[in-house]
């Protein structure tokens, strides 16, 4: 698995422990995540505090952000087209090309069902759908067969919810993928309020009914290990609630919450982000970590020179934080900039689309390419750190 490790007894616990990590049995690794349409993170909380959402309130809930960051190439509507889109892919839109809710968009970044399904012939995925277009964005990978199974309940939260405990029940598949739309709906129909807060907890209790099901499955799969998500695909705009599509901080403040303790990317935000914009807000984990969360889960492994997922997994080992490449047109140069939270015994290495270009001391944290190849108009760095892939994809013009 790392074969630039150099024989010192400094590494070799760490040796020992990319080892094993190298020989586990990923085979009983499965992951479900729930999606809960437009639910505005700060309610959620509400309705914990207040009882009306004790099933919620037992995972490990933070603050995530949805739209890419504003300004720049990753910059996307905070609308569920492109939310759910970053979700199954851990890319933004300047890469899966999902810019808004036409179900005539396809999905042009590589997918999570797609990443599962090739990694192994008996892996299996599921996506269960209240809001129907999000299978239309994914068309082509149930057209390909990388989603075995396709479900669209076409706005009824209770045939998800039934889909969802049967497949739970009498299923086999390794990643199962849930929407459901209530929040949303109250949402436009009636702003922030008591009939939005009733949807929390009608969704809640949906949540109990799921979580019970895999309880149950539990006890004849024993060896079964589920990573259990709950994410939302953006949040709304204050200070009613109704609308949402924007870059203002409510409309782009969501969260995850997982079964499983995350690591620092999640659980320690940088305080002082250089972008400082939305109060902080870019400080936090984002959409796109949701992915590469599950791919570490199911030890599906980055390949770092064919990377191109913008996110980093919550759980697991830490790569570079905050990374941000921007592109001199002047000095024709890329600036590739990040934070490191967790000290590196390993080089860094950089990537630039498919080639290795850099291999830096475990501390840097900058990196200027130069050298940029002529007549392209994209390029993707991957920066690897601990062993853990992060991607930029950075527009090029002159
Ligand atoms: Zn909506």
């Amino acid at each position: 698995m790392n074969t630039t490790f150099k024989s010192s007894h400094a590494l070799w616990p760490l040796l020992v422990v990319f080892s094993s990590l190298a020989h586990a049995d990923f085979s009983q690794q499965k992951a479900l995540l729930i999606g809960l349409d437009g639910m505005q993170f700060e309610k959620l909380q509400d309705a914990i505090a207040d009882g009306q959402a004790t099933e919620l309130g037992k995972f490990h809930l933070y603050k995530t952000y949805a739209g890419g960051i504003a300004g720049q190439s990753s910059e996307q509507p905070t609308l569920s087209g492109p939310g759910w889109s970053t979700l199954l892919t851990g890319a933004w839109a300047d890469r899966h090309a999902v810019t808004g809710n036409d179900s005539n968009l396809r999905n042009q970044a590589v997918s999570l069902f797609k990443r599962i399904s090739q990694s192994a012939p008996m892996r299996h995925t599921v996506s269960i759908v209240s809001w129907d277009t999000i299978n239309d964005h994914f068309a082509d990978d149930i057209a390909a067969g990388d989603v075995e199974m396709a479900v669209k309940c076409a706005g009824d939260d209770q045939c998800v919810l039934s889909r969802t405990l049967e497949t739970l029940r009498s299923g086999s598949y390794d990643f199962i993928f849930v929407d459901i739309d209530q929040p949303d709906r109250a949402g436009h129909d009636l702003g922030f309020c008591t009939g939005y807060q009733d949807a929390i907890q009608t969704v809640d209790a949906q949540v109990q009914q799921i979580m019970a099901a895999l309880d149950a499955r539990l006890v004849t799969h024993p060896d079964e290990n589920w990573l259990v998500m709950v994410v939302t695909d953006h949040g709304r705009k204050s200070p009613d609630g109704r609308d949402h599509g924007g870059q203002t901080l409510g409309e782009k403040t969501t969260f995850v919450g997982l079964n499983k303790l995350a690591n620092e990317q999640l659980t320690t935000p940088i305080t002082d982000p250089d972008n400082a914009d939305f109060d902080g807000l870019y400080g936090y984990a984002s959409q796109a970590d949701i992915a590469p969360t599950i791919l570490a889960h199911l030890g599906i492994e980055p390949d770092p020179a064919h990377y191109s997922i913008d996110g980093m997994p919550l759980i697991g080992p830490v790569g570079v934080r905050q990374l941000a490449a921007n592109l001199d047109t002047s000095a024709y140069l890329i600036t590739l900039r990040w934070r490191i939270t967790t000290p590196s015994l390993q080089p860094i290495r950089i990537y630039r689309s498919g080639r290795l270009i850099a291999t830096l001391s475990g501390s840097a944290c900058e990196y200027i390419d130069h050298d940029l190849p002529k007549r392209v108009t994209a390029l993707n760095y991957t920066v690897v750190m601990n062993g853990v892939p992060v991607s930029r994809w950075v527009k090029v013009t002159r």
